[in-house]
């Protein structure tokens, strides 16, 4: 679904992305570990184009993402087709960004009635469906203010599945929560891994990498370090960076 090649990305002299290759089967889970600073934000960005990349190819369905190719050369995308292209990857951020003055189902149906034209009727049976999957159909008419950080977080997992994404993105979607908080989010995560969804989750959780994802990917310093199944990668790590950072956090 996803496949990137050559990514680099700069800020100023920050060389913040160098030379990432990554690519995303359908039905995938790829979990992205690695140190604070490593790039790991900055590679999910590209990939939705909040970023835009100083190098590299990135594809959604083979579908160059933010450039079109015509005549051997490069041109970038209008900002409309951009924004459709975003639409096919859902993210989930840390904070969760909910709209502070619309309800949980408010914040669901406004991408689809708003952006996708759907019919309100439609949005809100879809919507109500998705707010009963992360479990809280009973507190659609209720505020963000007046929900837990993790039944937020669930709002916006079903918010971004509202618009049917090719992936979900999903940065740290547990560090802002309590710990008591943090299982709920992950059984939803779980729930829609063994659904089918392909997603990439950048995670602090090296426990639920290991248990979720089919795919397990360390960055250090921008780039890919090491990367396979969670087990091997876990119990077997090749590289002496990916040693150090483990015995850090497990
Ligand atoms: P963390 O685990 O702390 O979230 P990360 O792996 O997500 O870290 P990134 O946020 O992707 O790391 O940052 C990678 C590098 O790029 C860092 O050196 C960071 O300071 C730099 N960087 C990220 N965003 C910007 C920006 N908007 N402007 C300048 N530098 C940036
Ligand atoms: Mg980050």
């Amino acid at each position: 679904v996803v496949s990137l090649e050559g990514i680099h990305k700069f800020f100023g002299t920050v060389h913040a992305l160098r030379g990432v290759d990554l690519s995303i089967d359908r039905g995938e889970v790829c979990a992205v570990i690695g140190p604070s600073g490593s790039g790991k934000s900055t590679l999910m960005r590209c990939i939705n184009q909040l970023e835009t990349i100083s190098a590299g190819r990135v594809r959604v369905n083979g579908e160059l993402q933010g450039y079109d190719e015509r005549d051997g050369r490069f041109h970038v995308l209008p900002p409309r087709r951009i924004d459709a292209q975003r639409r096919k990857t859902g993210m989930v951020f840390q904070q969760f960004n909910l709209f502070p003055h619309k309800t949980a189902l408010q914040n669901v149906i406004e991408g689809p009635i708003q952006v996708n034209r759907q019919r309100r009727a439609e949005a809100v049976r879809l919507g109500m469906g998705l707010l009963d999957r992360v479990g809280l159909s009973h507190l659609a008419d209720r505020y963000p203010s007046q929900m837990s950080g993790g039944q937020q977080q669930r709002v916006a997992i079903a918010r971004a599945l509202a618009m049917e994404p090719e992936i979900m993105l999903f940065d740290e979607p547990t560090s802002a929560l309590d710990p008591e908080l943090v299982g709920e989010v992950l059984d939803v995560i779980k729930d829609l891994a063994r659904n089918g969804m392909t997603m990439m989750l950048v995670t602090h959780e090296i426990g639920f990498a290991r248990e979720v994802a089919d795919h397990l990917v360390f960055m250090d310093q921008g780039c890919v370090v090491e990367h396979g199944k969670p087990l091997d990668l876990l119990d077997n790590p090749q590289h002496a960076r990916t040693r150090a950072f483990l015995s850090k956090v497990l």
